[in-house]
């Protein structure tokens, strides 16, 4: 299972959770605090550099569903 990094809006506490690809939406409650009202952190500055990458624009996809 992939693990994701998680953000809690209450106390601001990041932990990450290992958690399945259909369930990452489904954010585990804060550790810190027990909130259930905790997000998926976005990786700001985890990619940078590198090289030879493809900047484009975001492409919304429609995803049906799935596994
Ligand atoms: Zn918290």
């Amino acid at each position: 299972m992939p693990l994701y990094e998680y953000t809690c809006r209450d106390c601001g506490t990041r932990f990450e959770a290992m958690r399945r690809m259909s369930q990452r939406t489904e954010a585990p409650p804060c550790e810190a605090c027990g909130s259930e009202q905790t997000q998926l952190g976005m990786s700001s500055s985890a990619f940078v550099g590198g090289g030879g990458g493809s900047a484009g624009a975001c492409s919304t996809s429609a995803w049906t569903g799935g596994g």
